[in-house]
């Protein structure tokens, strides 16, 4: 019996656009928790970890884009809950790869090189000393890996091949892995991935002062990671971030930019900035080039999507 008892009863998403979800979710079946299926953003909600499958990683990116879950996913592994890659999940958490033909989640500082072992060595096995798990080597299984060819700080390489070439990395709640740990009846690496990050936890309890609906869409700093899509939660967000601008004071546009920008973390301050303006909360001058709190309450927005 290979099993460590990891405690179960968490809830493990497993993005499932293509590639070998299936065997993820058997393997987390196993060590007793329960597997959601990820296909829209919604889903993401309420989740304790996150893994990105191997597949085909131009496939997964194009997916990613095209139902709206790049930025999400970004969001999720920015949330502290732990979040791993496995194979072409490698590829699309790395900040660099030599050969993508869109940007996939680009979270971790390492650099990837796919399909780096060449046509003879397609697929192999190998015996690894993983950081981070006790007794026997892990049997690794490689099917058209990639390689991990840098390691930048705060990454740091957890294991490597016997001439030193880098086959997992870990960042924080992140980890990344070169070969398939759920073709393989060992689920030591699953269970180790459940420990990183914000253990035990859901998502993070929210900073002091914000509104409880607001908490699975807030990061520990506060900072909104994900733009709710429920109008009633946008209200709520949208008066969330009115909060952070004083009452009677003139604001020029780039300092409400920058306000906005510490405020978020998908990198659409401008879209943020109109809902200010929509729902009532901020007003600015008809050249944009002053804006300031409203005195009144927000009106209610009409006809805001
Ligand atoms: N070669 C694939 C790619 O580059 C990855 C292979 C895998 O996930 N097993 O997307």
């Amino acid at each position: 019996m290979n099993d460590i008892p990891a405690g179960g009863g968490k809830t493990v998403g497993v993005l499932a656009l293509q590639g070998d979800f299936r065997e993820h979710r058997e393997m987390l079946e196993r060590l007793g928790h329960a597997v959601r299926e990820i296909r829209k953003a919604e889903q993401l909600d309420g989740l304790d970890a996150l893994i990105i499958p191997g597949g085909e990683s131009t496939t997964i990116a194009r997916l990613l884009i095209s139902n709206n879950l790049r930025e999400p996913v970004r969001a999720f592994c920015a949330s502290g809950l732990p979040v791993w890659g496995t194979c072409a999940g490698a590829i699309l958490l790395a900040k660099e790869v030599d050969n993508l033909d869109r940007p996939g989640i680009e979270m971790m500082e390492i650099s990837v090189k796919r399909n780096a072992f060449g046509r003879q060595l397609d697929s192999f096995e190998a015996d690894l000393e993983v950081k981070g798990l006790e007794g026997r080597p892990f049997h690794a299984v490689f099917i058209r890996a990639p390689l991990i060819t840098e390691v930048r700080k705060p990454a740091t390489a957890l294991c490597r091949l016997a001439d030193g070439t880098i086959v997992a990395a870990r960042q924080g709640n992140m980890l990344a892995t070169s070969f398939h740990p759920e073709l393989t009846g060992d689920s030591r690496l699953h269970a180790y991935f459940l420990t990183i990050g914000h253990v035990g936890s859901r998502r993070p309890a929210a900073p002091e002062g914000a509104p409880l609906e607001l908490v699975p869409y807030l990061d520990t700093a506060g900072r909104i990671t994900i733009w709710p899509a429920k109008q009633q939660a946008k209200q709520i967000a949208v008066e969330h971030l009115a909060g952070r601008f004083e009452r009677g004071r003139r604001y020029t546009e780039n300092e409400v930019n920058t306000l906005l920008v510490q405020a978020h973390t998908f990198g659409d301050h401008t879209m943020l900035r109109r809902y200010l303006c929509d729902f009532g909360f901020l007003e600015r001058t008809a050249d944009g080039s002053s804006y300031w709190r409203a005195e009144t309450a927000a009106r209610a927005p009409v006809g805001t999507p």
